[in-house]
């Protein structure tokens, strides 16, 4: 086991991973960027290394910066948590060359799945469907209409380097599609230094669910249940769900073993998300897969009573896994991301926290990295909390994340809190009829934090 690892992250997620550390008895090392000193991922650590000032691409994803850090502070691993350089293969490569281990799959696993495209093809060849689109990036318009009218509309224009839910074209016909081709190739350029594009039919009322996969560096796979993601916003999540309560057993069994038995085809190491879209007939295809720990990993966690994160640090450092086909999901979990931003608009709501309560008892757990003081800086994602609760039914956790929201204090920035007791309290989410559509139309017909009851 190490004794030292570096956390090459921020917010709850540093947070998280620096108490599992402390729970193996690995000593930690933050890095943090100069608007962060007072970030409570900073001061609980052992120690702490400034990497830079505000801009993540100075201070987060400042590779040169974070690996000194570690060499520094003789650490032996660097774990990299989600988003910043978690799915960047050069980093996880650089890590490997300069004798660091890089707590996640290798780097050209990361390689291979970053490239969204890529990805598709290597599953079909493992046998997973695949939802019907282009076979390789497509390089001009003609191309994409010729295989959008063979696959019908509307279909959903991706970026082969695409990520957290940016990237991403809908288009229902052969003149929005010429429209839209270039435009899209652009943006892919700008935002993610690839013009690549790949081209997918577009599931209307499917649903997002997605398999947790845990591997050792000795072929031991296991995949532990799904999460359902359809309550989305701009294609990103909101609250999450397991069991999914769209899924039969029947299903969820297939979709469980097709995952393993693609991450063994691929010999996947460490945790891995493995991404799909459900249609109403309960066909499932496999969408992406995220080589890293998820933001809503929690829900697993509390279903399985298992910490996904301890398992990731001890796979790394060479052990086998441990946690079989004989774990069994227990009960209902239900996960609420609480971001610092406008309600109604969306907008980020930065700032200081006046003053804070956090929900508690039995069956409540709360990841953050927020307190009473804390200045919330403008240059990092909003994601302020993540709510999550655990109870025999999912009754019994709707209510529990009801209570627990309605006890949650935050006064001196907004947050969607409002949205998500809405949410909770439409009889579409009560029931579990929902899709990944569900929130938009919501949100359009006026049902959010300032509409009436539903
Ligand atoms: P990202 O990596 O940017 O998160 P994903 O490929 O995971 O992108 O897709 C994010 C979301 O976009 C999905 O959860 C789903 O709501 C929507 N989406 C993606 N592909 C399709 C598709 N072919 N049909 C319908 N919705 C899709």
């Amino acid at each position: 086991m190490f004794s030292k690892i570096l956390v090459a992250n921020r917010g709850e997620i540093a947070l998280r991973i620096i108490r599992a550390a402390k729970e193996l008895g690995i000593r930690t090392v933050a890095v943090y960027s100069e608007p962060d000193k007072q970030s409570l991922h900073t001061l609980l650590a052992d120690e702490r290394i400034c990497i830079g000032p505000a801009p993540a691409s100075e201070s987060y994803l400042n590779i040169p910066n974070i690996i000194s850090a570690a060499e520094i502070t003789k650490a032996e691993a660097i774990h990299p948590g989600y988003g910043f350089l978690a799915e960047n293969p050069r980093f996880a490569e650089i890590c490997e060359a300069e004798g660091l281990v890089f707590i996640g799959p290798p780097a050209s696993i990361i390689q291979m799945m970053g490239d969204k495209n890529q990805a598709r093809r290597r599953m079909k060849e493992a046998k997973l469907p695949v939802i019907p689109g282009s076979e390789n990036v497509i390089e001009d318009f003609q191309e994409a209409k010729k295989i959008a009218q063979k696959i019908g509309y509307p279909i959903i224009l991706k970026a082969a380097s695409g990520g957290g839910g940016k990237g991403m074209r809908i288009v229902t016909s052969p003149r929005q599609l010429e429209e839209q081709f270039s435009i899209a190739q652009s943006e892919a350029q700008a935002s993610f230094g690839n013009p690549a594009l790949y081209l997918e039919k577009y599931l209307i009322s499917a649903h997002h669910i997605e398999i947790q996969i845990i591997a050792d560096n000795y072929g031991n796979v296991l995949a532990l249940g799904e999460r359902e993601c359809s309550i989305q916003r701009k294609h990103q999540k909101l609250i999450e769900e397991s069991p999914s309560p769209f899924l039969d057993e029947k299903t969820r069994k297939k979709m469980a073993r097709a995952a393993e038995e693609a991450a063994k085809t691929i010999g996947y190491k460490s945790l891995g998300t493995f991404e799909f879209l459900v249609d109403n007939q309960k066909n499932f295809y496999f969408m992406e897969a995220n080589t890293r720990i998820q933001v809503e990993h929690p829900v697993t966690e509390m279903l399985y009573n298992v910490d996904l994160v301890k398992e990731q640090i001890r796979l790394a450092s060479g052990e086998k896994l441990s946690l079989d086909h004989s774990l069994r999901p227990r009960g209902h979990s239900l996960e609420c991301r609480i971001n610092a931003e406008d309600p109604e608009k969306f907008i980020p709501s930065p700032g200081r926290i006046e003053f804070l309560v956090l929900p508690g008892g039995p069956g409540v757990r709360v990841d953050t990295a927020a307190y009473s003081g804390w200045i919330i800086p403008p240059y990092y994602d909003s994601l302020l909390a993540k709510i999550i609760t655990h109870a025999p039914t999912r009754q019994e956790a709707i209510a529990k994340m009801h209570t627990a929201l309605e006890m949650t204090t935050i006064v001196g920035i907004q947050t969607n809190l409002p949205l998500h007791l809405k949410i909770l309290s439409s009889s579409d989410f009560l029931s579990g009829r929902y899709d990944i559509q569900f929130l938009e139309k919501f949100l359009a017909q006026g049902k959010g934090p300032r509409g009436p009851k539903t």
